[in-house]
């Protein structure tokens, strides 16, 4: 993976421009202290050259031997650290000077040379040995390739080495610790462990460590988090579900409440006209026998005079609970209003309606109904019609069961009367 501003690169130009730029220094210090050695080295040669040659110049000088001197001097002058060679008299006037092009820097040596005449030291000579900065670079040129040359093979090896440790110690553990981060996901955070081949108690070492121990942090979180999420659920999905049921059951109460007689517990007006009407239609439709019984308390009225609305209400009660139990399942039995009711019996003759009509009659007459200490005792009069094929809506069968009910109250109530 190549990073643009890579740190470790960035360390490793640092350390190398610093060991480079000492190596620098270092090596010029060397060639400096190499170049004064050498150039000592010359100086002690030109004065070694003093003693070598102070006889023989002495000699000649004493004699007068121009072409001895003139053949010492060039002599002298062709040593290759001898730059320019002067001899002058006793009065500075030249006697022989040898001289190289192009000198620079030079350096010299100067002796006076003595006679014994007489007992005494005469002047009669001074000799000059020059030498210059070129002869010393000329004896320093291998030594300083060397050094330079050592300087580099330095160099270029640490620096190799550098490459070499950065990229097996730092950069090669931090790509293989990225790759495995980037391995991390969230199903497996916590699971995963990173294991980067570190030397224990590095840094690396101690930054892998913490990432685990992160991870693990974050998957305690993870896991509580998603706990946290299920029960909260749970609860959402429990109280969705006790929501629902109160809502039907509240419906099934409203819908109750909308198709229920409060009192009586059987249908009201409303409830029996819906049911009625399907009843109606199914049995014209299908040419099947249907009665309407069209029930009124007999001199309610009275019952409430005498007894109480409350007892009244009682009557009421037990009469539609008498009634249903004359009737079968499938009858639509239901509360027209105050001491009114009126059945459907599908699939029954008129006969047959009839008789249930008369066997209820004679039921209610018969059985009396508690109140306190006393016994309450009451009748019922009964209208029943049967289906005729001219009828169009239910309200023509009920009105005729009507019309027989009001004949059954003229005859004397407490009887069935049919048309
Ligand atoms: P008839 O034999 O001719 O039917 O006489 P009746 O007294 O039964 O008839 P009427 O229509 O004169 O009286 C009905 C009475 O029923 C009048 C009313 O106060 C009473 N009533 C109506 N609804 C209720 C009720 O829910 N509870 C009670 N206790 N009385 C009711
Ligand atoms: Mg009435
Ligand atoms: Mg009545």
């Amino acid at each position: 993976m190549f990073i643009k501003n890579s740190i470790s690169t960035k360390l490793l130009k640092k350390v190398f421009l610093i060991y480079f730029s000492i190596t620098l220094i270092m090596t010029a210090l060397q060639i400096m202290i190499e170049y004064y050695d050498t150039k000592n080295k010359i100086q002690k040669d030109l004065i070694s050259l003093e003693n070598i040659y102070m006889n023989s110049l002495k000699n000649a000088v004493w004699d007068m031997n121009v072409d001895q001197i003139e053949s010492l001097t060039d002599s002298i002058s062709k040593l290759s650290f001898v730059k320019e060679v002067t001899l002058l008299d006793a009065s500075d006037n030249i006697m022989s000077h040898k001289k190289a092009p192009n000198l620079s820097n030079r350096f010299s040596h100067e002796f006076n040379i003595y006679q014994e005449y007489e007992n005494k030291k005469v002047l009669i000579a001074k000799a000059i040995f020059c030498s210059d900065q070129n002869s010393v670079i000329d004896i320093l040129k291998t030594g300083i390739i060397l050094i330079i040359l050592n300087a580099m093979i330095k160099s270029t090896i640490l620096l190799f080495l550098f490459i070499w440790a950065f990229q097996k110690n730092l950069i090669e553990p931090l790509n293989e610790l990225t790759n495995q981060i980037d391995n991390i996901k969230f199903d497996t955070l916590g699971t995963y462990k990173i294991e980067v081949d570190v030397p224990i108690n590095s840094e690396l070492y101690m930054l892998q460590k913490k990432f685990n121990q992160m991870s693990e942090k974050l998957d305690q979180q993870k896991n509580t988090i998603l706990t946290m999420r299920q029960e909260y659920t749970h609860k959402l999905e429990r109280e969705v579900r006790e929501r629902t049921l109160e809502l039907e059951q509240l419906n099934i109460g409203l819908s109750h409440m909308a198709t229920t007689d409060y009192l009586t517990n059987i249908r009201n007006r409303r409830s029996f006209f819906d049911v009625g009407e399907q009843y109606f239609l199914m049995a014209k439709r299908n040419e099947k026998e249907l009665c309407a019984l069209a029930f009124d308390i007999d001199n309610f009225k009275n019952i409430n005079d005498t007894y109480g609305h409350q007892a009244g209400d009682e009557v009421l009660k037990q009469f539609a609970a008498n009634c249903k139990h004359h009737l079968r399942e499938s009858d639509v039995f239901g509360r027209m209003g105050g001491e009114e009711f009126t059945a459907l019996l599908f699939e029954t003759s008129l006969e047959e309606s009839i008789r249930l009509a008369e066997r209820i009659v004679k039921n209610i007459s018969d059985v009396g109904i508690p109140i306190g200490n006393e016994t309450i005792f009451y009748t019922v009069s009964v209208g029943v019609a049967s289906l005729l094929s001219s009828d169009r809506k239910i309200d023509d069968i009920l009105a005729r069961a009507d019309r027989a009910l009001y004949k059954a109250k003229a005859n004397g109530r407490n009887q069935v009367a049919s048309m």
